[in-house]
């Protein structure tokens, strides 16, 4: 978690966990003919079976990028006017 102090009120940076937030997305891409796998939700296994089987149909790709997403929210800190404003539109 990262802190700091913006037009002299003070954010907090961490993961964003609302309800509609996954954790993380992932995906990956074949480097060789750019195929790339659908993005799973919280979930990295479908992720590496579809390389595994890729490089199965295609034994000369073997190289792949992954890519993982994860998501973010700033929220007030103690101290910050913003977080009274949000507990009160809670
Ligand atoms: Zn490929």
């Amino acid at each position: 978690m990262t802190r700091s102090i913006i037009k002299a009120a003070a954010w907090t940076l961490g993961p964003d966990t609302g309800d509609d937030t996954p954790e993380g997305v992932c995906s990956v891409v074949c480097l060789s003919c750019g195929a790339e796998s659908a993005p799973t939700e919280n979930e990295r296994l479908p992720v590496e079976v579809r390389a595994l089987k890729h490089t199965g149909l295609n034994p000369d790709h073997r190289r792949f990028k992954a890519q993982a997403e994860t998501f973010w929210c700033v929220t007030p800190a103690e101290g910050n006017p913003y977080r009274e404003t949000d507990a009160q539109g809670a």
